[in-house]
């Protein structure tokens, strides 16, 4: 199946009541633990890489992994997409590229580390809408700020320093054009999102709900949304690793999210975990090993297993056959002509 359109991904998605992953990518294994999980679970998936994937494995060697993840599986709809642009000109080149969806988080200044006004969030993401539209190329905003820092991108500090404001939600929707829209709920990036299990005084699911009451028909995305389970944390320490203890974002909240309107839950430090487990068991368990194959096959399937289980959780599980592609020509023809919207249905307060 050639790469499908986000969009279709997540209104498929809002139809049948379910979230669909997106799963963060820097070599092949991982895109193969992410294809193994999709294949057994069937599920249709979103692959993404970040700036710095990008900058790691070269551009062109990542995007033909994701090709030939495509071709060996033909049975599952996969989109591309950039997480976490902090240009336009990002997102243009993933979409010269041939990625099949974009973020354009504008909720930061370029240099990826200072909060932005709204106005200007609100014009550097209208340009992106506008010129991936116009390609059949999805886009995701972010409104309100993410805590914490990942791969060189946040703006640091907790997650309730700048949670959205679900009026300038309804705004930023309505001005842009997005079709997916990132909020900030007191989620961060990376493993210490909270220093213990999250209630409504660290996690606002409440702004989420009043932001689904708002934009009913707009597909919520949950950034920074790893569980980071203690097994995981378990596994790394007990073969040497040194991590502080921690608490993400519980799948039942995940749950939640998904009945009010969340459609894409990005994760990647459950993952990150996984793979370092798995390489520091076979390292202490065997030293005298050096084939890159012995730790890395387990690396792969300890990814698997997460993203595989992930899968189910957020429902997504079983609906790789529902649809067949449309491709993005006939997308960007839908923006063209109005049979996709891109202005969002607004509900009274
Ligand atoms: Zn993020």
């Amino acid at each position: 199946m050639p790469l499908v359109s986000m969009r279709q991904l997540l209104d498929e998605a809002a139809k049948g009541g379910y979230g669909v992953g997106a799963f963060n990518v820097n070599d092949m294994e991982q895109i193969q633990a992410i294809m193994m999980a999709a294949k057994e679970t069937k599920s249709p998936v979103i692959v993404q890489a970040s700036r710095g994937a990008r900058q790691f494995a070269e551009d062109l060697y990542l995007f033909k992994l994701i090709q030939a993840a495509a071709e060996l599986n033909p049975e599952i709809p996969i989109a591309m997409h950039q997480d976490h642009g902090n240009s336009f000109e990002t997102c243009k080149s993933a979409i010269e590229l041939g990625y099949t969806s974009v973020m354009m988080d504008g909720s930061l200044k370029s240099d990826g580390k200072t909060p932005s006004t709204f106005e200007e969030n609100v014009e550097v993401t209208r340009k992106v809408v506008d010129f991936a539209h116009e390609r059949g190329v999805t886009v995701e905003g972010e409104i309100g700020v993410l805590g914490g820092v990942e791969d060189g991108h946040g703006a640091g500090g907790s997650g309730l320093d700048h949670i959205t404001d679900p009026d300038q939600a309804v705004e930023f929707a309505e001005r842009t054009g997005v079709d997916a829209l990132a909020i900030a709920i007191g989620t961060s990036h990376g493993a210490y999102k909270f220093t213990k299990k999250p209630d409504g005084s660290v996690l606002k699911m409440d702004v989420l709900i009043a932001i689904h009451k708002r934009l009913p028909k707009t597909h919520l995305v949950m950034h920074g949304s790893s569980s980071v389970p203690k097994d995981l944390q378990d596994v790394v320490n007990q073969y040497g690793g040194k991590l502080k203890e921690t608490w993400g974002v519980p799948v039942e909240e995940i749950q939640l999210g998904i009945r009010n309107g969340v459609r894409k839950i990005n994760v990647d430090t459950d993952n990150r975990l996984a793979i370092t487990g798995a390489i520091r068991k076979v390292l202490w368990e065997t030293p005298e090993k050096f084939d890159p194959r012995d730790y890395l096959k387990p690396a792969r399937e300890a990814m698997k297993k997460v993203v595989a289980a992930r899968m189910v959780e957020f429902g997504q599980a079983g609906h790789a056959g529902d649809y067949a592609p449309i491709s993005i020509e006939q997308i960007a023809k839908g923006y063209k002509d109005g049979s996709l919207s891109t202005r969002p249905l607004v509900a009274s307060k």
